[in-house]
């Protein structure tokens, strides 16, 4: 059975350790930094055997070269020449083995927050970088509403109980502005308290599931007549396209 614990590193990012108990083996998912993974490991006593990658950002990236000179390891991540140290260059459906910790992944392609951004799926969990997070989804620094909406659409078919990795604690900012656009969405208001209490202990609000996603995320449930209404009321103009329903609601958010 694989593991998963949350590096934390710099203010708000989650470095995914993926653990082999049994072989103390380890795959890290976008180490922006390379230290709190070193400590973690030397805590722990695993090995570090591979490095997986969503997108170029530095947050993701940033300690990848030092991690792959210490350790005898593959990276895998997008096929963009811009990331310095690839070793396996990723495409959509390709299958992603880590024999040294036991398992396997589907990469999925999901344009949007960046055009090179992929996500792993595999192990009834999802590592979907800063693509989906809990409550929201990226900013659009690359990619147009409609690539957005479609790779959220395309992680919306996944098993309703995968569980959802993201990359940042965002969970409390999001569900507050997810409150202001649909504030009779039950689903929401317990979700929003769950996570408020957690974090006034100042613990993790992840992971999330595919299922909490599509019941309380604004950016999972742009085919609702709810975020129509919400999206038109804040634009002040109908809106006929799901596309522009999400455009609206990522533009309100941005300002928000
Ligand atoms: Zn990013
Ligand atoms: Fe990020």
């Amino acid at each position: 059975m694989l593991a998963v614990a949350p590096i934390k590193a710099f203010t708000d990012n989650y470095i995914w350790a993926l653990i082999n108990n049994r072989a103390k083996t380890c795959a890290v998912v976008d180490p922006g930094d390379a230290y709190p993974v070193i400590e973690f490991l030397e805590q722990e006593q695993l090995t570090l055997s591979a490095i997986l990658i969503t997108h170029h950002h530095r947050d993701h990236t940033g300690g990848l070269l030092k991690l792959r000179n210490l350790f005898n390891l593959k990276v895998y991540g997008p096929a963009n020449h811009s990331i310095k140290g690839i070793d396996v260059a990723l495409v959509d459906g390709e299958s992603v083995n880590l024999d040294s910790i036991d398992a396997k992944f589907k990469v999925m392609e999901v344009p949007g927050h960046t055009l090179d951004h992929i996500a792993f799926f595999g192990e009834g969990s999802l590592f979907c970088g800063d693509t989906l997070f809990a409550g929201g989804c990226g900013r659009l620094f690359e990619g147009t509403p409609q690539q957005m909406l479609n790779s959220l659409q395309k992680l919306a078919q996944l098993p309703e109980n995968t569980k959802v990795y993201c990359a940042h604690e965002y969970t409390l900012a999001n569900l507050t502005f997810a409150k202001t656009v649909e504030p009779d969405n039950q689903a929401l208001i317990d979700r929003y308290e769950s996570v408020e209490d957690l974090r006034h202990k100042d613990q993790i609000t992840l992971p999330s599931t595919i299922q909490l996603e599509i019941t309380t995320n604004p950016f999972m449930r742009t085919n609702k007549p709810t975020i129509k209404q919400a999206a038109e009321t804040f634009l002040s103009t109908p809106l006929s396209t799901e596309s522009d329903i999400f455009a609206a609601i990522r533009k309100w958010k941005d300002n928000f």
